[in-house]
């Protein structure tokens, strides 16, 4: 019998990048679930925060399921078919076919188009938003015209180029789907991300804006798609009174236990972004008088959610730093510095921070995918470079989500961080430069 809490001390000294805060009403509706008996795939909660959501975010249909990632392969895997007609059994709905993908993302938004068989071509970033550039994009349609499917993350909580991105797709005839793990609640020239793509997706896991401990969902304005997944996510039954089965079907349904978290969250959403926006700006304050940049966003078309507060250290402020495969060094110079230093710096105050998410392109499991930048193969430019020995000094020809990786890093943007705890990570991010 579990008696005492001391396996689940909290961290009251740790600062985390972004750890969940409850509030309570989490608990009573998770607690009516028990009550009830509700504590299964079906109940209340579910209903509640799948018409909750598609209230707020402003779409048809939402259909809860166990993770983001789930609501990922659920998309590619009716895009697919939608595409490409059903596959026989046992393959995947996109076999062999390229897909355009963000590249400075979570390997999550990439990873479900190879459970159905698909070959991610990864598309550079660009600087104004690190999301999917538009122009690499178009050049990926011109290298791969018979390409049909693009999957969008947006990074951090920043919305992209949407309008680009989607004239691009729209004149390619492809299918959109929209990653917006991160950026729930962030909106584009008024309307909310996770109502642009054919298929999004947005998560509650532990991290994120707000959280069920686990969870995501899929929305579609498609209602013929959104009852395949419906029906997918619960192994596929068909109407009849045995089990009976004419597709493979998934458990993939979220929890009324976990929708009961995510239904207490929801009414927090707001204050939970405002709470990341105040974090931002304190931060942008702060570190004004360093060459660094924060993350940057469209100001006149978007409102970010602000999840997480990033910074990219300028090329002249920029110390010397190498990584490899798992280990990182650096050198320590008068008045500048790099991640490697900053996240060695925050660590030490019990402070976490994280690197930027490294490009999937450079990832070992991708490394032999195609990477389009704006300029055509980014990986043949980079090859072309280093076989004429010319350093890569002209922005032009690096690969940006590279760049991104290299000089930039996630500060703590917890929204239990004090005022008081975030001076202390400016203070010791500042002595970094010294
Ligand atoms: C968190 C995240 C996911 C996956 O969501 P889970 O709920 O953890 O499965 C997918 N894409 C991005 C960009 C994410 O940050």
């Amino acid at each position: 019998m579990f008696t005492s809490n001391e396996e689940y001390t909290p961290f009251p000294s740790k600062l985390w990048l972004s750890s969940p805060t409850m509030h309570g009403p989490e608990l009573a509706c998770m607690q009516q679930a028990y009550e009830s008996n509700w504590m299964s795939t079906i109940g209340k909660n579910i209903n509640e925060i799948e018409r909750l959501i598609c209230e707020r975010v402003g779409c048809r249909h939402g259909i809860a399921l166990s993770s983001g990632t789930a609501a990922l392969h659920m998309s590619v895997k009716l895009a697919g078919e939608r595409l490409f007609g059903k596959p026989w059994p046992g393959h995947g709905a996109l076999e062999g076919r390229k897909v355009f993908c963000s590249d400075l993302t979570f390997a999550a938004t990439v990873n479900p188009v190879v459970y159905e068989g698909g070959v991610p071509v990864f598309i550079d970033t660009e600087r104004d938003t690190w999301n999917m550039d538009p122009l690499a994009l178009e050049q990926a349609f011109a290298l791969y015209p018979e390409t049909r499917l693009v999957v969008l993350a947006h990074l951090y909580g920043v919305p992209g180029k949407i309008d680009e991105i989607k004239e691009v797709c729209e004149s390619h005839g492809a299918v959109l789907i929209e990653d917006a793990a991160e950026s729930l609640g962030a909106s584009y020239k008024g309307r909310q991300t996770g109502t642009f793509g054919d298929y999004s997706c947005i998560s509650f896991n532990g991290n994120k804006i707000i959280t069920g401990s686990s969870g995501g969902m899929l929305l579609t304005e498609d209602g013929e798609g959104a009852e395949k997944v419906r029906r997918w996510s619960t192994q596929a039954r068909e109407n009849a009174p045995w089990y009976q089965h004419e597709e493979v079907g998934y458990n993939y349904r979220m929890s009324n236990v976990i929708a009961g978290v995510v239904r207490g969250q929801f009414p927090y959403l707001e204050e939970h972004i405002s709470r990341k926006k105040e974090i931002y700006e304190r931060y942008k304050e702060g570190l004004k008088r360093l060459p660094i940049e924060m993350n940057p966003y469209d100001e006149k078309n978007s409102e970010p959610n602000f999840w997480l507060s990033c910074l990219m250290v300028k090329e002249e402020g920029l110390s010397r730093q190498e990584r490899g495969a798992r280990e990182a060094w650096y050198e320590r110079e008068r008045g500048k510095s790099c991640p490697t230093e900053i996240l060695e710096a925050l660590d030490s105050i019990n402070a976490e921070g994280r690197p930027i998410w490294k490009p999937l392109h450079l990832q070992p499991m991708y490394r032999m995918h195609p990477f389009i930048t704006r300029y055509g193969r980014g990986r043949a430019v980079a090859n072309a470079c280093q076989a004429e020995g010319t350093e890569e000094t002209d922005s032009r020809l690096r690969d940006k989500g590279a760049d991104i990786f290299e000089r930039g890093l996630c500060l703590p943007s917890d929204i239990k961080m004090t005022k008081e705890q975030q001076e202390k990570v400016i203070e010791v991010v500042r002595a970094c430069f010294e």
